[in-house]
């Protein structure tokens, strides 16, 4: 059973052991992917269940050791450089010992390995929640996101407002001028904007 916003309600113990599965929750920047990441975390929580967040370590927009989103609600995040050195963390042996639960925020930035390790988790029985952009500055599908929303079980599209017309966004317009798909921009250097007022690949501010 799951809710209407893609979320795994039922994770835990069956008759037949733990199921696992995939979650994705993406969108532009100022969609709310990272609240909605922390949401469920806590609520995973709550329920008394092992949670482990990872980020990427390239992220150190604000700190290193914290998933912050940016209405500055905070998670213990450990910053992993690869996929491999996420996978390190978490024992498949023993599914359920370190973790039950794994988040993974800013997804968008880790190599394509991490498709494996994410399948891997979910097939121990690890519930993982993958949270990140899913389209680059060009309007173009973001790194491994679009592999592993082909793969999970559940996505979540999350939208923002427009800056200019209102209209609903699913679109980062970069704002300031800077090489390469990988910057990582605070507040200050995008924002929101629909499909009609997006303007690929440019600074457009
Ligand atoms: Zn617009």
């Amino acid at each position: 059973m799951s809710n209407a916003h893609g979320e795994h309600l039922s994770f835990g113990v069956g008759a037949e052991g733990r199921r696992g599965c995939i979650e994705v929750v993406c969108g532009s920047m100022f969609s709310g992917k990272t609240e909605e990441l922390l949401r469920r975390v806590k609520r995973a929580r709550f329920a008394r269940q092992r949670v482990l967040l990872f980020k990427p370590r390239i992220d150190n927009r604000y700190d290193d050791v914290k998933v912050v989103s940016h209405e500055g609600i905070k998670a213990e995040a450990t910053a992993v450089s690869s996929s491999s050195e996420l996978a390190s963390f978490v024992d498949l042996e023993r599914p359920g010992n370190d973790a039950h639960v794994v988040g993974i925020d800013e997804a968008q930035f880790f190599d394509d390995a991490i498709i494996d390790v994410v399948e891997r988790f979910a097939n121990a029985g690890l519930r993982v929640i993958c949270a990140g952009l899913d389209q680059d500055f060009r309007g173009k599908p973001f790194g491994p996101m679009a592999a592993l929303m082909s793969i999970a079980e559940y996505v979540t599209k999350l939208h923002a407002v427009c800056t200019r017309c209102g209209a609903v966004a699913c679109r980062s317009q970069r704002l300031v001028g800077t090489e390469g798909q990988l910057f990582v921009g605070g507040a200050a250097d995008y924002e929101p904007r629909c499909r009609r007022c997006f303007v690929p690949g440019v600074v457009d501010g």
